[in-house]
């Protein structure tokens, strides 16, 4: 070991919502934590910003902010009790349900919960990566060159996780990983150059193949994108995205400059630990199947494992020592609190993607009617995909 590496209890290699909610939890509970993160805050993020009832509790069980809270900081913008879901031009669906969708922009959102990580104590390096890991020295080198040791190392680092990639064998299997990851791309519309008001969430199915298209309301513009699974869908993605856009007669929107990037959608790995290395959030593939729902599963997945973390230091036993252990109760914990209902997700995407796609998507009409409000429920996390069955609160 060495001795002369500045140390710490814990080193998370990303500041997006899962490295600065486990930032902020375990600072809080006195550990020495550091945070590095490649890019410099605020910084952008493509995403559709939208947050469900499941969201908003943990971010008041885990930081103490109230939907009432974040509307006063202007980090949650916008909100809708209605969403519409639509096959191709054809309404399926319009519901309205108890809980609304609340819309954040990423900048801000992840900006925030960074700063409160620091203000709880946890030390941050900004515009410096980490470019890899050296497993049995517990320590990462930063792109500058700068070397850091850990008891444990969180990889919270994005779904091209860097932590992920220097693991020295492949745990997961790799195909099944890249296999599983969906394209996504996005524009952001000001509201006032689409001519119709759109004040709710709306999905779209039929204009892609295993995956869909979505309008999601900010307060200043509109987040329009499009999600697929790539092995489904090879180069058709963009082409799909822009006959979306013509389909729904937004001719200035063809002028926005596009962007892309990469989603989990489906490749949560069966088991995101190596000794005392844990992976949370997009750097293990933990994002629902089939809406690619994420910033729920990122900070989900930061509050178990600084669970159980804390747990083992609770036990009294020497977190320096028994590192591995909280490794092996975070996977339990994972298989306990969010694997089962990724699994029954990704059934549930597979009936929805199969079947109801050869029928362009006219039995989801029944089903929606059959289903009243149970799916928007079950994307709130008030029920589970496994037959929509109430979920017990957290
Ligand atoms: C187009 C699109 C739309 C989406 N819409 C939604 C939505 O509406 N609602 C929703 O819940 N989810 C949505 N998602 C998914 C959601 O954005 C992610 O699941 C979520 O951001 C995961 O959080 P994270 O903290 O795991 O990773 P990230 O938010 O990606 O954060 C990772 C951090 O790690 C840093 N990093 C990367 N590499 C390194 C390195 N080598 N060293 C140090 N730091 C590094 C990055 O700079 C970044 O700050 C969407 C995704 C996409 C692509």
């Amino acid at each position: 070991m060495n001795h002369d590496l500045p140390r710490y209890n814990v080193i998370i290699a990303g500041g997006g919502p899962a490295g600065s909610t486990a930032g902020y939890l375990l600072s809080k509970a006195g550990l020495r934590v550091l945070i590095i993160d490649k890019s410099t805050f605020p910084r952008k993020k493509l995403c559709g910003g939208l947050i469900t009832y499941k969201t908003v509790k943990l971010l008041q069980r885990v930081f103490g902010e109230t939907p009432e809270s974040l509307k006063e900081k202007d980090i949650i913008n916008h909100e809708s009790c209605c969403y519409e879901i639509f096959s191709r031009k054809t309404l399926i669906a319009q519901r309205t349900v108890k809980f609304p969708f609340m819309f954040v922009d990423r900048k801000r959102y992840d900006h925030y919960f960074l700063e409160k990580a620091q203000n709880a104590g946890a030390g941050l390096i900004e515009g410096d990566g980490v470019i890899s890991l050296d497993v049995l020295k517990s320590m990462v080198t930063t792109m500058s060159g700068r070397k850091f040791a850990a008891d444990i190392i969180i990889g919270a680092d994005g779904v091209n996780s860097r932590i992920r990639r220097s693991f020295p064998v492949d745990l997961f299997g790799r195909d099944d990983w890249t296999g599983n990851l969906a394209a996504a791309l996005e524009i952001f519309p000001a509201r006032e150059t689409i001519k119709k008001r759109i004040d709710h969430p709306v999905l779209y199915f039929g204009f892609i193949d295993w995956g869909y298209a979505w309008i999601f309301p900010n307060r200043e513009r509109l987040k329009i994108g499009i999600c697929a699974l790539k092995k489904r869908n090879k180069k058709k993605i963009l082409a799909a995205f822009r006959n979306f856009l013509s389909a729904m007669d937004f001719p200035d929107a063809q002028e926005e400059k596009i962007s892309s990037y990469v989603l989990p959608y489906g490749s949560f790995l069966p088991s995101p630990i190596f000794r005392n290395i844990m992976l949370l959030g997009d750097a293990a593939g933990l994002a629902d199947p089939l809406f690619g729902e994420g910033i729920f599963y990122a900070q989900r997945s930061a509050e178990l494992a600084s669970q159980a973390i804390l747990e083992v230091m609770k036990n009294k036993r020497d977190i320096g020592k028994s590192q591995d252990v909280s490794a092996n109760i975070y996977l339990k914990l994972l298989q306990k609190q969010i694997y089962p209902e990724l699994v029954h997700a990704e059934k549930f995407r597979r009936v929805t993607f199969t079947y109801l796609n050869k029928f362009h998507y006219y039995p989801m009409k029944i089903m929606m009617s059959i289903l009243g409000n149970k799916l928007g429920e079950t994307v709130h996390g008030i029920r589970s995909y496994n037959w929509m069955k109430k979920l017990p609160e957290v």
